[in-house]
C-alpha cells in the first residue's frame, strides 16, 4: 500500500518525510547550511542556495502540499508573508474580489500596500454570490476567500466563487488556516492557491510564526516559486521543523478541541447573557449546510457577543483559564478581542459595518477539558450579571 492511500490522520506521520534517507533518522533533520558545495563549474546539485531550496524547508513543503492534495507547497516566514508573496501573482492594474470579513493583516496589505501598486480591490459579503458576481469588473484577476471567516465564522461557498472565478479567468486564493486540510481541502472544492497561517493549528503551540501555500497545478507552482525565491520571505529551518512536528498531531489535537468548541458553543448559546454566537457547528448558523457541504466539521474557533464593551471587559477580566492574547489554533485556549487585536488595522467605522462590534469576543478552543472551560465561563458571566444588576440598581 502507498502511503497516498493512507488516511489523513496516518499520513500525518507516514509521508515521504517518515524516514530520513541517509541516516534513517524518524525525524526530518534541520539543515542549517546557507550554501551547498557545486561540483564543477557546470554541474549544480539539487541544493546550491538556502534561500532557493534548503531540504528541511522542502520536507514541510513536500508534506503541506500532499496533505492539501496540491503540486507543490511553499513555506515563508509567516502567514502574511505567504499571502503578500501570493498577491505578487498579480499585476498593476489587476483586481481582486476580497470578502470583507478578512484577516486584519490581511485587510491592511490590501487597502494599503497592493492600492499603492495599482492592484485595486472590491470588498463583498461573499456569502452573497450576486454580490461577489456584480463586483466582477474587466480586470478581475483573483477572488480571495477566507471561510469561515474571522472573527464572524461566515462561511463561504468555495465552489461557487470557484466556478465563478474560472468563467474569467480569475484565481481563487483560500486562506484555509481555521479549518486546515483536516477539516476543508479548497483545491478539491476548484481553489487555486491555499494560503495558511501555520503559526495557527499546523503548528499549534503558541512558539512559532509560520506562513504555507499550496497550488493546485504546475504552472502556478512555477510562478509562485520563482516569486517566493525572488522575494525571499522564506521560512528558516528550525521553525520548519517546529511546523513538521506541530503537523504529526493536527488530527488529534483539532478533533479534540472541536468536540470542546461545539459543546461550548452550545453552552454559550443557551446562556442568557450572550447575545450572539457565531459558529458554523450551530444548526442555526446562517450557512450551516454549505460548511457540512464542503468541511468535515466546523473546527475549533468560535465568537461571540456581549451587550456592551463594558460588559466584555467585565467577562475577560474574571476569565480565568484562556490566555487573553492575539493568535489562535493553539494547544492553550485564547480569548482575543478583534476590535482592539486582530482588527486594529481597520477604522472603527469599517469594522462596525462589517458587524465587528465592540462587545464580540472570538474564542479559540484549546485542549483544557472543556467543562473547566464551561465552569470557568459561567463564573466570569455571573460577574457580569453582578455589576450589570449593581449598574441597573443605581440609575
Ligand atoms: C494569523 C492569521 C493570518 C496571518 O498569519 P501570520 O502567521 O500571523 O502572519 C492570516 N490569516 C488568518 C486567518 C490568520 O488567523
Amino acid at each position: 500500500m502507498a502511503h497516498e492511500e493512507y488516511s489523513f490522520e496516518t499520513r500525518l506521520l507516514h509521508n515521504q518525510h517518515k524516514i530520513d534517507p541517509v541516516t534513517g533518522a524518524v525525524s526530518v533533520p534541520i539543515q542549517h547550511a546557507s550554501t551547498f558545495h557545486q561540483a564543477d563549474f557546470d554541474q549544480f546539485g539539487k541544493y546550491d542556495y538556502g534561500r532557493s531550496l534548503n531540504p528541511t524547508r522542502e520536507a514541510l513543503e513536500d508534506v503541506i502540499a500532499e496533505l492539501e492534495g496540491g503540486v507543490k507547497g511553499f513555506a515563508f516566514a509567516s502567514g502574511m508573508a505567504a499571502i503578500s508573496t501570493a498577491f505578487l501573482l498579480l499585476s498593476s492594474g489587476d483586481h481582486i474580489v476580497i470578502t470583507e470579513d478578512v484577516y486584519g493583516g490581511t485587510f491592511r496589505m490590501v487597502t494599503q500596500v497592493l492600492s499603492r501598486l495599482g492592484i485595486e480591490h472590491t470588498f463583498v459579503d461573499m456569502t452573497n454570490l450576486d454580490e461577489v458576481k456584480e463586483a466582477i469588473q474587466q480586470n478581475t484577476k483573483a477572488f480571495y476567500v477566507e471561510t469561515p471567516s474571522n472573527p464572524l465564522m461566515k462561511v463561504t461557498d468555495i465552489r461557487a466563487i470557484s466556478e465563478i472565478a474560472n468563467e474569467i479567468n480569475a484565481l481563487t486564493f483560500v486562506d484555509n488556516t481555521f479549518l486546515t486540510p483536516y477539516h476543508q481541502k479548497p483545491l478539491a472544492l476548484g481553489a487555486d492557491v491555499v494560503l495558511h497561517s501555520a503559526t495557527k493549528f499546523l503548528a499549534g503551540h503558541s512558539d512559532v510564526v509560520a506562513g504555507l501555500a499550496v497550488v493546485k497545478d504546475e504552472d502556478l507552482a512555477k510562478r509562485l516559486g520563482f516569486l517566493q525565491n525572488s522575494f525571499g520571505a522564506i521560512l528558516g529551518v528550525q521553525d520548519a521543523w517546529l511546523v513538521l512536528r506541530g503537523i504529526k498531531t493536527l488530527s488529534v489535537r483539532l478533533e479534540q478541541s472541536q468536540k470542546s468548541a461545539i459543546k461550548i458553543a452550545e453552552f454559550l448559546d443557551a446562556h442568557p447573557l450572550v447575545e450572539k454566537v457565531h459558529y458554523p457547528g450551530l444548526e442555526s448558523h446562517p450557512q450551516y449546510p454549505i460548511q457540512k457541504e464542503q468541511a468535515d466539521g466546523p473546527g475549533a474557533v468560535l465568537s461571540f457577543e456581549l451587550a456592551t464593551e463594558d460588559a466584555l471587559r467585565t467577562f475577560v477580566a474574571n476569565v480565568e483559564i484562556p490566555v487573553f492574547a492575539v493568535s489562535l489554533g493553539a494547544v492553550e485556549s485564547i480569548l482575543s478581542y478583534p476590535a482592539k487585536m486582530s482588527h486594529a488595522a481597520m477604522s472603527r467605522e469599517d469594522r462596525l459595518q462589517r458587524g465587528i462590534t465592540d462587545g464580540l469576543v472570538r474564542l479559540s478552543v484549546g485542549l483544557e477539558n472543556p467543562d473547566d472551560l464551561i465552569k470557568d465561563f459561567s463564573q466570569a458571566l455571573e460577574e457580569v450579571r453582578a455589576k450589570h444588576l449593581v449598574l441597573q440598581q443605581g440609575e
